[in-house]
């Protein structure tokens, strides 16, 4: 199928795209690298009359390393992420994540923004934002807000983006002496969304969790924290936890896993919890080897 008929409008700066988003209203629709969009308007899952393409402008590429944050401007490919060497010293989840969303022609075209801006459950890239606790910039013509990855996710492909918002920036925090990262997730097929996956940020003082994020993809309507197993084992030493005992404990509250001919919800959090554990005990072993950061 192809879309329903639609104008396409292509600004030059993200003032010029706020000022045709307000001017459509709810007819207006940003397109990035149209890696989900496209597809959804070629099945008439979705139609809008006036599509404003923002991947083209200038001042939404680019990395920028200010103040502890890495700044990653939103129409930056998915490649263009995974090949940074900022990103790689300074946010090595992102660079772990990136050969797996897709195939290399969806990273060359899809965005960071956009991917974020979609917001689906089973998105690398906002699973890693959660994880992070990132931080994410947004513009409109009523001027700039910074809206946190937790308050972010609001539902099946819902964030809490206004109408009329443009997602300009994601905010990632540099990583810290003695943190560890690891990153785990089963598809079928390399490229396909993970039918369960889980990324774990881990921060170390001395040999105690000082902080830990575990994000899980897959297991609900959007990207999840496991956050009553990250309090658990904060504050405890590293030596005291067993990977697999905290992969068991990440799938205990879920209430909303999916279910799908891709499998069950028991499937599904048996392949989490794998997924968690293994995550956690890569993460533990980088935050042992002490990589340097920036
Ligand atoms: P678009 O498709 O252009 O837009 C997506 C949504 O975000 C739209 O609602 C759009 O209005 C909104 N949007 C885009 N940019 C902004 C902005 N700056 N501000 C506000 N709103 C914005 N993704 C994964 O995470 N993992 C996978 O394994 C994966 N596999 C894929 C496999 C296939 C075959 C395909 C086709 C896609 C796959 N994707 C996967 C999706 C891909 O990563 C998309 O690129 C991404 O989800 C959306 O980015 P985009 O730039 O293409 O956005």
């Amino acid at each position: 199928m192809k879309p329903a008929p639609f104008a396409y409008h292509r600004p030059d700066t993200v003032e010029e795209a706020c000022e045709t988003l307000a001017h459509y209203g709810e007819d207006g629709k940003i397109l990035a690298g149209g890696q989900s969009l496209a597809a959804l308007l070629a099945l008439r899952i979705t139609h809008f009359e006036n599509l404003v393409d923002v991947s083209m402008i200038e001042e939404l590429k680019g990395v920028d390393v200010r103040d502890g944050t890495v700044w990653i401007k939103a129409a930056t490919t998915h490649a263009a992420v995974g090949r940074d060497a900022d990103v790689a010293c300074a946010v090595p989840l992102l660079t772990l994540v990136t050969p797996h969303i897709g195939h290399f022609q969806i990273r060359n075209r899809g965005t960071l923004g956009g991917a974020v801006a979609h917001g689906d459950p089973a998105g690398e890239f906002p699973t890693v934002a959660l994880t992070l606790d990132a931080e994410i910039q947004a513009a409109s013509t009523s001027g700039t807000r910074t809206i946190p990855a937790t308050e972010f996710f609001t539902g099946l492909w819902e964030t809490a983006l206004a109408p009329g918002e443009v997602l300009t920036a994601v905010g990632f925090p540099v990583r810290g002496p003695r943190s560890g990262f690891g990153f785990h997730e089963f598809a079928r097929r390399h490229g396909d969304f993970a039918i369960a996956g889980a990324t774990v940020a881990l921060q170390l003082d001395d040999d105690t969790v000082s902080r830990c994020g575990i994000g899980l993809l897959g297991l609900g309507s959007t990207p999840l924290r496991a956050a009553p197993v990250e309090a658990e084992i904060t504050g405890r030493p590293v030596a005291e936890l067993d990977a697999d005992e905290i992969g068991r404990l990440a799938m205990a509250g879920l209430t909303e896993v999916p279910v799908d001919q891709q499998g069950s919800a028991r499937y599904r959090k048996r392949v989490g919890a794998a997924m968690v554990a293994r995550a956690f005990a890569d993460a533990v072993e980088d935050a042992a080897r002490g990589e340097a950061h920036v």
